[in-house]
């Protein structure tokens, strides 16, 4: 996976500097952390979180634990590696199950983010676990969306809960609240309910999902966001989190050109762990979030 591919090219760069440095003095640590920064601005993380990093990795690294450190420059990269992965996440967060099944799973996020195409891959990892997902049409705005999630639950081999084609102008909340009755009678563990979006922030879509989230009562709320949207990652993410309250995210489109920073900035900003990286558009490409394995992708 490139993720990070430039931020960390610029971080290699600045880490070689420092290590070959014995002691460091306050204008090599300055030096570094504008190394830093900058790279963290060129990866498109949102500026106050940069601002937030780097003064934090500043001040640990003008501290004792490095001046006492027998390897200054090694431990301010260790620092710089802490406080990614704390950001991060720090542990790598599962998803949480209902005690009593089905397990609901509601997805949220702008038009074109992926989530029709995450919901067949939740769907097909979930089988292979050997649960019996079902998925629910609930995006019902656009003509086309209920035919998209069918012909992705087909290429994942689920079932599927969704309104007769054609007859969009059905009320998606009843669709919702249908669908995890549905489950409960088929004995199916799982929903996963698929939400409209739109293309940018809309205060109707978003107590749409509000209502949905409030009908059906979700274990979980995934947030899914593409990777690419760069600085707009903050904006977005905060209204998703006000709207919609979501318990985790899901990145998507890491696989593109994606400097990575939204990852960072939705992570920072929201303060809700990251729990899958999306990478591609088959229903193979997705992974658990690895918050660990993500900070030394940057710091590599
Ligand atoms: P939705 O509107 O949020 O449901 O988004 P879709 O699931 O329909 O995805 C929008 C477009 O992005 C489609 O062309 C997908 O094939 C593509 N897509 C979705 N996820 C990924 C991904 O992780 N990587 C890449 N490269 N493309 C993706």
């Amino acid at each position: 996976m490139a993720t990070f591919g430039t931020l960390s090219d610029r971080l290699t760069e600045t880490f070689r500097n420092l290590r070959t440095k014995g002691k460091l003095t306050p204008a090599d640590v300055d030096g570094t952390v504008r190394e830093i920064r900058r790279a963290l601005l060129d990866a498109d993380v949102a500026l106050p979180v940069v601002k937030e990093f780097t003064a934090k990795v500043r001040e640990r690294a003008l501290g004792d634990e490095v001046n006492k450190a027998l390897n200054p420059a090694q431990q301010v990269v260790q620092i710089v590696n802490e406080e990614l992965v704390g950001i991060l996440g720090g542990q790598q967060r599962r998803l949480q199950f209902a005690k009593t099944p089905p397990t609901v799973i509601m997805l949220a996020g702008l038009q074109g983010s992926g989530k029709t195409t995450f919901a067949g891959k939740l769907a097909k990892m979930l089988e292979k676990d050997g649960h019996t997902p079902l998925l629910v049409a609930c995006d019902l705005q656009r003509p086309n969306a209920v035919n998209q999630l069918q012909v992705v639950a087909e290429r994942a081999g689920a079932a599927i809960y969704a309104p007769e084609p054609g007859n969009g102008v059905g009320n998606p909340v009843k669709v919702a609240k249908d669908g995890v009755e549905f489950a409960k009678q088929k004995q199916h563990d799982i929903v996963i309910i698929d939400t409209a979006g739109r293309l940018g922030v809309d205060a109707e879509l978003m107590k749409q999902a509000a209502d949905i989230r409030k009908a059906t009562d979700p274990d979980e709320v995934l947030f899914v966001i593409d990777a690419m949207i760069g600085q707009d990652a903050v904006n977005t993410a905060k209204a998703f989190q006000e709207g919609v309250d979501f318990t985790g995210v899901v990145l998507s489109k890491l696989d593109g050109d994606a400097r990575g920073g939204a990852a960072l900035s939705v992570a920072s900003v929201t303060g809700r762990p990251i729990i899958f990286a999306s990478t591609g558009e088959g229903l193979e490409d997705v992974e658990p979030f690895h918050p660990d394995r993500m900070a030394s992708r940057i710091l590599d």
